[in-house]
């Protein structure tokens, strides 16, 4: 029994050194893509060149692949989703996904490869997604003896104002094509060592939601408030009342975020206006704290301005914006601790570490339908470990100074995704 373990590590330690060899051949080839990718990036739901070259380059590696796949609620706009599915043999489906988006930021990485299209930047590391997704893609169509079943490789637009997601999911994507047994998605991080993983099982990346409350007053002369409701004086009180969310209505063991990022009303000082408008995100995971954050939100709104004397005909409008919310991503526990195991024995238990989850949010969490499907989301580090050792500061996600270093990151990042699919559909 021993020795037979000794050969199976033996034989998967080789395995491992021989998909290193042949990520070796390719790399060059894929940071040139991912250079590619970064001189040309497109903002969300405006991305047909980007669309069109991971189609194109996932045909050319043999797989069978859908464009314009998605429906955007705005019936006005295009959807450039990218479906590529490969068949082989019987067994589970697995879909990976990559987004394709990037930001509305003028870059300042000072690189060669820096982006060409004025404010345009793939501040988020779409791009290296995009690249370790061929990379992959590439991996698996070499290794067919290694794997049986059917992945289903997805190019997902508009992340960033998390519709994409849902917009495929729409037009059927489940129904066109093979339902997942599971789905796996990587991330880049801006404060990890390049080319490491980092797992994080159970709730990773929060809920997102937009809401937005307009604050109706009763406006005059400044210098009569008594013939006046002042809206802000009473968004002020909303403001500073809606912190109780957190500190006095909430389990200090529920993360939860109230931020009112936006405050506008009035033009002039001595005018008292109509109104207020404050614009909010929120941040939560579970879904009954979402639900009752959300409740608290609008319950305190509408009882500070019925306090202040506001006629109910003027009660503040509390509105979600629905197209703006993401839902949690949840990593399947024993998914992602299935792939932990895998890739710490193929890649080394150093460079496979559990991470901390996130605030912030992503829309791969749609496909899982509420939890029918298990997902993960891996990351990969995209930082000069040099870097970090230093002390230096470290530009975030989003950053106009982030700047992944290629070579490491997609050679961590295809290793992964490959060596993932490979487990799981092994
Ligand atoms: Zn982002
Ligand atoms: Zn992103």
């Amino acid at each position: 029994m021993k020795s037979f373990a000794l050969a199976f590590f033996v034989a998967t330690s080789a395995f491992a050194q021989s998909i290193d060899s042949m990520i070796d051949r390719e790399l060059p080839a894929l940071v040139e893509t991912y250079k590619a990718f970064h001189i040309a990036p497109e903002l969300s739901k405006q991305e047909e060149k980007t669309s069109a070259t991971v189609a194109a380059r996932l045909r050319a590696l043999g797989y069978t692949v859908t464009d314009h796949v998605g429906k955007y609620e705005d019936t006005g706009s295009t959807c450039y989703g990218v479906v590529a599915v490969m068949k082989n043999g019987d067994g589970s489906v697995l879909l990976v996904r990559t987004d394709m988006d990037a930001l509305p930021v003028p870059e300042k990485t000072g690189v060669a490869y820096a982006s060409q299209n004025a404010n345009v930047m793939h501040a988020c590391g779409h791009d290296i997604h995009m690249t370790t997704l061929l990379g992959t893609a590439s991996m698996l169509a070499q290794l067919k003896s290694r794997w049986h079943g059917t992945v289903m490789l997805i190019g997902q637009p508009a992340e960033e104002v998390v519709q994409g997601a849902s917009a495929m999911v729409r037009d059927q994507l489940y129904q066109r094509f093979p339902r997942p047994d599971f789905a796996i998605a990587l991330h880049d991080n801006a404060s990890m060592p390049a080319g490491k993983i980092g797992y994080c099982p159970g709730y990773f990346m929060s809920n997102s939601d937009s809401v937005n409350i307009t604050v109706r007053g009763l406006g005059g002369h400044g210098a009569s408030p008594q013939s006046t409701k002042d809206p802000i004086v009473v968004a002020s009180e909303i403001v500073l009342a809606l912190q109780t969310i957190v500190s006095r209505e909430n389990s200090p063991l529920d993360p939860v975020v109230v931020t009112v990022g936006s405050i506008h009303g009035g033009a002039k000082r001595n005018v008292i206006p109509d109104q207020v408008e404050l614009l909010l995100t929120v941040r939560t995971y579970k879904p009954e704290v979402r639900k009752r954050v959300l409740a608290s939100i609008e319950r305190i709104a509408k009882g500070i301005a019925l306090a202040a004397g506001i006629p109910d005909d003027r009660a503040p409008i509390v509105e979600m914006q629905k197209a703006e919310s993401a839902d949690a991503t949840y990593n399947d526990p024993a998914l992602t601790e299935r792939l932990a195991r895998a890739l710490k024995r193929d890649m080394g238990a150093d460079n496979v570490v559990q991470i901390d989850p996130l605030m912030v949010s992503e829309d791969f969490g749609r496909f899982a339908l509420d939890r029918q499907i298990p997902i993960c989301m891996l990351n990969v580090g995209a930082v000069d470990p040099a870097k970090i050792a230093s002390g230096a500061r470290l530009p975030s996600l989003h950053s106009s100074e982030f700047a992944p270093v290629p070579e490491p990151t997609i050679r961590g990042g295809v290793k992964a995704m490959t060596l993932a699919v490979l487990e799981l559909l092994r």
